[in-house]
Formats: C-alpha cells, sequence, structure tokens
C-alpha cells in the first residue's frame, strides 16, 4: 500500500464511502456515474428566463442532493485530487447528453472566486473541472479572463431571490475575451442561475457570441 493511501484512504467520488478494490466509485456510485444522463436547466434556442437571459444553454450532471457530500469534500476538505474524477464525470455525461458542450465552445472559462477565498482555499475547485472538460477537446481554459472583483457570500446561503441578485451584481470582469467566442463556462453548483447569468453578461458585453452552462450539480430553487 502507497503511504499516501494510507493518510488518505480513496473514497468514492461520490458518495465518499471508503473503497476496497474499486476504483474511484463504490459499485452503487459506479452504476449511478455510468447511466448519468445530466439535467437540462436551459435548453439551447429556449427563449430568454428570467434571471439568466445571458445565458444561451445551461446544463448540469446531478441533482445537488444526490451530490452534495461529494462537492462539500471537494471545495471544503482541500480533496484537490477528486477535481480530475468528478471532471471527467462531467466530460462522460457531455459526451452522452449534450456533446455540443464538448464541441461547440472556443473556450472554457471557470466561473472565478475572489482572491481572499483563493488565498484561504488554495485552489478554484470550477477551474479543476474546466480543465477536465477543456483538454477533453483539446479547446483552451483560461482562469484570467474571468475575474471576481467583488467579493460575494455563496448564493446557497441566501434565502431571498433579492438577496442572490445583488449578491453577485457587478461581481465579475472580463478582460482579454477574443470577440465571438463561444464560452463554456464551468462551475460546481448552479443554483438559480444568477451568478452564471452575470458571468455570461460581462462575456457578451466583451464580445462573447455564445455562453453555455455546464456544472456538476443543480441546486434548483422555485422562485
Ligand atoms: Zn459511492
Amino acid at each position: 500500500m502507497k503511504l499516501l493511501d494510507l493518510l488518505f484512504p480513496p473514497r468514492c467520488l461520490l458518495c465518499g464511502a471508503l473503497l476496497g478494490k474499486e476504483k474511484e466509485y463504490c459499485s452503487d456510485c459506479r452504476k449511478k456515474a455510468e447511466e448519468a444522463k445530466g439535467l437540462v436547466l436551459k435548453r439551447f434556442g429556449d427563449g430568454a428566463v428570467l434571471d439568466a437571459k445571458y445565458i444561451d444553454s445551461a446544463m448540469a450532471v446531478f441533482d445537488y442532493e444526490d451530490i452534495k457530500e461529494s462537492i462539500f469534500r471537494f471545495k471544503f476538505h482541500g480533496a484537490y485530487g477528486m477535481g480530475k474524477g468528478l471532471g471527467e464525470l462531467m466530460v462522460s455525461v457531455a459526451r452522452r447528453s449534450f456533446p455540443y458542450l464538448l464541441h461547440r465552445p472556443t473556450l472554457v472559462l471557470p466561473v472565478p472566486i475572489h482572491k481572499s477565498r483563493m488565498r484561504q482555499r488554495g485552489f478554484n475547485q470550477a477551474a479543476l473541472l474546466a480543465k477536465e472538460l477543456a483538454d477533453a477537446e483539446g479547446k483552451p481554459m483560461e482562469e484570467a479572463v474571468l475575474r471576481r472583483v467583488k467579493e460575494t457570500r455563496a448564493q446557497m446561503e441566501l434565502e431571498r431571490k433579492e438577496e442572490r441578485l445583488s449578491n453577485v451584481k457587478d461581481a465579475f470582469a472580463v478582460t482579454d475575451l477574443a470577440p465571438g467566442s463561444i464560452v463554456l463556462l464551468v462551475d460546481d453548483i448552479y443554483t438559480t442561475g444568477a451568478t452564471a447569468n452575470q458571468c455570461a453578461k460581462v462575456c457578451k458585453k466583451a464580445g462573447a457570441a455564445e455562453v453555455h452552462v455546464f456544472t456538476l450539480a443543480a441546486a434548483r430553487r422555485k422562485d
């Protein structure tokens, strides 16, 4: 057994169960990962919906409730190695259900975190996922194009829609985006789309032709 395995025993990417001989997933979750079809949040070509009018399409892999332990470990326990596995899962679901998400974009952008959070956490979880999606079809992934210029609270913590909208308003800025870019915007969680929509808005104002959103989870709220 490797020392690393003793210090950090391999756990299932989705449920966190300790693994024996299995790789990446426990047997229950492997089935779930292999069969995942993904969730359609906003279909390409649909009319503008409230909160998300700058987004051309939005897809997710799992409902948040089905993957929340995994996301928690990924983000807050520094489970850095999970990025690759979860990113690969996003790639396989995109290939199966939303292949345009891999083929159409000219550029992959992670939803950025503020630099103070970057110092605290040491990595942007969205960038780890974005890297896998970009590499799948040899597309460029840029971390510096889209920046979070305002410190914001987690959207999931905010109950009221007005709070969520004002929390992310004017929170993002874009530099050096090639006009006509077709952007794949990647994040871990899609709540109401307010964050992704603000990112898409600054990208479109900077000349992006389309912005498509792909997240690991969707925590859908009704309001
Ligand atoms: Zn599992």
